[in-house]
């Protein structure tokens, strides 16, 4: 995590990358590739070191695995200002390649609505993949043979829709009372000992969610 906060850090310091052309030379290696929101392009990464190496359309990469830097995620949520944030790692194998055939899985990610990239057939969150291949549309990632993670936790969104995520919530909420609080809260803890609450209960990843969904705070617990 820290390493991709000092991918992001880089962005701001050094804009400036080799052009596509130079790219070849990375085939083979190790590279952190997220999207250029503002130009609509890929970025391109040197996983070991933090350092931008260039743009490109498309890619294909393999042995892939998803990161989401979730305090940035956060800051994002409170200002509404889209930061990259969230990538994928792995090995290059193809710069501006064909696109691939019809089995592959396309993968969705959007801050305001999950914490994590999802498949948009299954909705789960995907941990890694044997290959992805970044659309020349500058949005659209693709994976083959998805893998998931062991654990998922059902959290709400800012609309208060329930999606799928690896990390669990941090915050505590009942839903028929849109009241939301700390997960140690001792309220919220002697009501579900009691056999109340536990059926309403929600959960989601900050408290921001809670807030946009309609909630308010606990006043016990002042989360
Ligand atoms: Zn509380």
């Amino acid at each position: 995590m820290r390493l991709l906060r000092l991918f992001f850090l880089s962005l701001i310091i050094f804009p400036v990358g080799l052009l596509a052309d130079q790219s070849t030379s990375w085939i083979g290696k190790e590279v952190f590739v997220f999207r250029e929101n503002s130009r609509g392009i890929w970025t391109v990464w040197d996983r070991l070191n933090g350092r931008h190496l260039f743009y490109a359309k498309s890619l294909l990469l393999d042995d892939i695995r998803f990161e989401v830097d979730q305090e940035i995620r956060e800051g994002i949520l409170i200002q509404g200002r889209r930061r990259p944030h969230a990538g994928v790692y792995g090995k290059l194998q193809a710069v501006e390649p064909e696109p691939p055939s019809k089995s592959w899985h396309e993968v969705r990610y959007n801050p305001f609505e999950m914490n994590w990239f999802q498949l948009v057939s299954s909705a789960r969150p995907i941990r890694s993949a044997k290959k992805a291949y970044f659309h020349e549309n500058g949005r659209q990632v693709f994976v083959f043979h998805p893998q998931y993670f062991k654990k998922e936790f059902k959290l709400i969104n800012s609309s208060g829709e329930i999606y799928l995520s690896p990390l669990p919530g941090a915050f505590g909420g009942h839903r028929g009372l849109k009241i939301y609080g700390r997960l140690d809260c001792r309220s919220a803890l002697s009501w579900i000992r009691r056999g109340y609450y536990t059926e309403h209960r929600v959960f989601a990843a900050t408290r921001i969610e809670f807030l946009k969904a309609g909630y308010r705070a606990c006043k016990k617990c002042k989360p």
